[in-house]
């Protein structure tokens, strides 16, 4: 199949010269981007889709969610509590989560994210009710539905209310479970070729929800089997206290510590961290997934995205939607953007790094800039395109990047995946969202008391 995207009005390859390309052509190939440029290439295509009036964008990748919570959004009186407390008030409604509840919420969290442009995506899914491991199968057979790109991770965690953590003790698994599991996961899922649309990493939850063993050995099976490793660090001021009383360090010395700051490694967060911390995180290669929403939402601080912009992988993400509460990935471009300039001045960020770190910079987070992250020859066809012709860009079409950074974008109208059009005038071709909007507040109905 050779479909030719023609005379697109602005594409932003966000290659590594940041090129962008007006009037000008894209020959997809299968699941491969065969050719970008402002020549029209010769030959026959099955079709010929016509780009004037768009502006055309690589998909964006999103680096840390969590798909279960979007069955537990806008509660009154959580709304309003910091981590430590919304976690402890909310674990006693997550730990009834089941299989279809776990299906159902990452299709709906999925499609929610498509819309706004997301083509590859993450979830760390760390509770295990019951012990009931069959969630994660629930949870990928849901991914592979929507046809996203997907790199789920096998989330963890072994100190409940017990030994002194926060989660209830029916969500947490031992040791031996989890690791057990996990290679299980991966033997069963994990394709580590290029162009992979499915790969698993490791991930448990914080350092204050599992053993420092189940940390150490964590890192041993991503080793063994050549997978990443993700966990949440340096979210806010509670958690640095508490690493500093129950390890006596701050919570990048206690990971260092734990082997755990390495290539293979991405955290979620890093808002409280010093120029020492970031200096480690630079000379290990780890890489960040930024959550400005959720920080915002929870109070939890901002993150010194514009002194690490040069130093470490940056990818954006939306979080949990239980703290966002949204899973618009365009409104979290945007966040990120304005928030680092509250914190540090108007030359923090600019639309261009912005817009690079949500999509190369999230590649480059998920070890997938080989074939994902920028419209380039060989790369993967995950490609997004907006309609400049809407009201709310009437009268800023004067730097079209910016357009979906900028001006109030809402949705994209177009997305194909891996070569597979999604997305087109703005409906899903995939699955009928009604059904799974309706499902969806059925089962979060009977969650929430
Ligand atoms: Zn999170």
């Amino acid at each position: 199949m050779k479909i030719l995207f023609s005379d697109v009005t602005l594409i932003g390859t966000m290659d590594e010269e940041g090129r962008e390309i007006e009037n000008g052509y894209v020959l997809v190939e299968g699941n491969k981007i065969d050719y970008v440029g402002s020549e029209k290439p010769e030959g026959k295509f099955d079709r010929v889709i016509d780009g004037r009036g768009k502006l055309m964008l690589p998909g964006f990748v999103n680096t840390h969610h969590h798909f279960y919570q979007s069955l537990f959004r806008n509660i009154k009186g959580v709304n309003d509590l910091p981590l430590f407390p919304w976690l402890t008030t909310l674990y006693e409604m997550w730990k009834n989560i089941d299989e279809e509840a776990v299906h159902i919420s990452t299709i709906v969290s999925i499609l929610e994210m498509m819309k706004s442009g997301v083509t590859t995506t993450t979830d760390h899914l760390y509770l295990v009710p019951e012990n009931n491991n069959f969630i994660f199968d629930a949870q990928i057979e849901g991914g592979i539905m929507t046809k996203i790109r997907f790199h789920p991770t096998r989330g963890s965690m072994s100190l409940s209310k017990k030994d002194g953590g926060l989660p209830p003790d029916s969500v947490v698994q031992t040791e031996e479970e989890i690791l057990i599991h996990s290679e299980e996961l991966i033997n069963k899922y994990h394709d580590p070729e290029k162009y992979s649309m499915l790969r698993i990493a490791l991930a448990p939850c914080s350092p204050f929800s599992v053993t420092p063993e189940l940390m150490k050995e964590s890192v041993k099976l991503a080793e063994k089997k050549n997978v990443l490793l993700h966990t949440h660090l340096a979210e806010t001021l509670d958690e640095e206290r508490f690493c500093l009383e129950k390890f006596g360090k701050r919570p990048v010395d206690y990971m260092e510590e734990l082997g755990w700051l390495n290539e293979r490694v991405w955290f979620a967060h890093l808002v409280h961290i010093s120029d020492e911390d970031i200096e480690k995180l630079e000379k290990n290669d780890v890489g960040m997934a930024h959550c400005p929403t959720s920080n915002m939402k929870l109070g939890s601080g901002i993150a010194p995205v514009s002194k690490m912009k040069e130093k470490i992988r940056i990818g954006l993400a939306v979080d949990g939607s239980s703290s966002n509460d949204t899973g618009n990935f365009l409104l979290e471009i945007r966040n990120a953007l304005l928030l680092q300039r509250v914190r540090f001045g108007a030359d923090a960020l600019t639309t261009r790094e912005v817009l690079k770190m949500a999509t190369m910079g999230g590649a480059r987070v998920l070890r997938m800039d080989d074939y994902i992250g920028s419209i380039e020859p060989n790369k993967a066809a995950d490609l997004i395109m907006f309609d400049l012709n809407r009201l709310e860009f009437a009268g800023g079409l004067h730097d079209l990047l910016s357009v979906p950074v900028i001006l109030d974008a809402k949705k994209v109208d177009f997305s194909m995946i891996n070569g597979e059009i999604v997305i087109e005038d703005g409906e899903f071709t995939i699955l009928d969202e009604k059904t799974y909007i309706e499902k969806q507040n059925k089962i979060s109905n009977k969650l929430i008391p």
